[in-house]
């Protein structure tokens, strides 16, 4: 199963991501997560997107298409994936498209978590992990971009009938529980 769960910051996909993967048995690929590694392990990509991401914008299309590229290619994402944080612009989903169809695949859900902006503001304030782009000012970034450059990526997989809307409020496990009853 290749699933994509699309959401604003905050909205919950990196939690739910993660225990998704138990429950239908495919890896959660985080763009973030791998670029907080990155970061991290100060690898050379690290060093180019960490001013980019400290700042709450996003990092180039052609950076992420290719990270994406070569995860994906390996083994343990032959059975599918849940992408969490990717496409998040329309040119990283044609470039998604591109890529899944030269290699004779397709995605097979679309979930849009659903989360009013006052929810969304409160639950990252409140995350307190200490991320560098979790601070007020860098969250109003973040929600500006998500408005201008992410969400036509919801309209995008509307357009091809694939996109199914799931309430992001409730519990963990209410949510969760819708999630999956929107994939089967
Ligand atoms: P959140 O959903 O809370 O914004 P993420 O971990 O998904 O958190 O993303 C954090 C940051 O990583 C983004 O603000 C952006 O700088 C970068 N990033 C992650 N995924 C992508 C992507 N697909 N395209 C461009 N930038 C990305």
């Amino acid at each position: 199963m290749r699933l994509i769960l699309f959401g604003p910051p905050g909205a919950g996909k990196g939690t739910q991501a993660k225990l998704l993967e138990e429950k239908i048995g495919v890896r959660q690929l985080s763009t973030g997560d791998m670029f907080r590694n990155a970061i991290k392990n100060q690898t050379p990509l690290g060093v180019k997107v960490k001013a980019i991401m400290d700042a709450g914008k996003l990092v180039g299309d052609d950076v992420v298409v290719e990270m994406v590229a070569e995860t994906i290619s390996k083994p343990e994402y032959a059975k599918g994936y849940i992408l969490d944080g990717f496409p998040r612009t329309v040119a990283q989903a044609e470039a998604l498209d591109s890529m899944l169809s030269k290699r004779g695949e397709k995605i097979d859900a679309f979930v849009a978590l659903e989360v009013p902006d006052e929810q969304l503001i409160a639950r990252l304030v409140n995350r307190g992990q200490g991320r560098e782009d979790d601070t007020p000012d860098k969250i109003k970034v973040r929600l500006d971009v998500y408005k201008k450059e992410t969400a036509p990526v919801l309209a995008y997989y509307e357009g091809k009938g694939q996109a199914r809307l799931v309430n992001g409020l409730g519990t963990i496990e209410a949510i969760q529980q819708r999630i999956l009853d929107a994939v089967v």
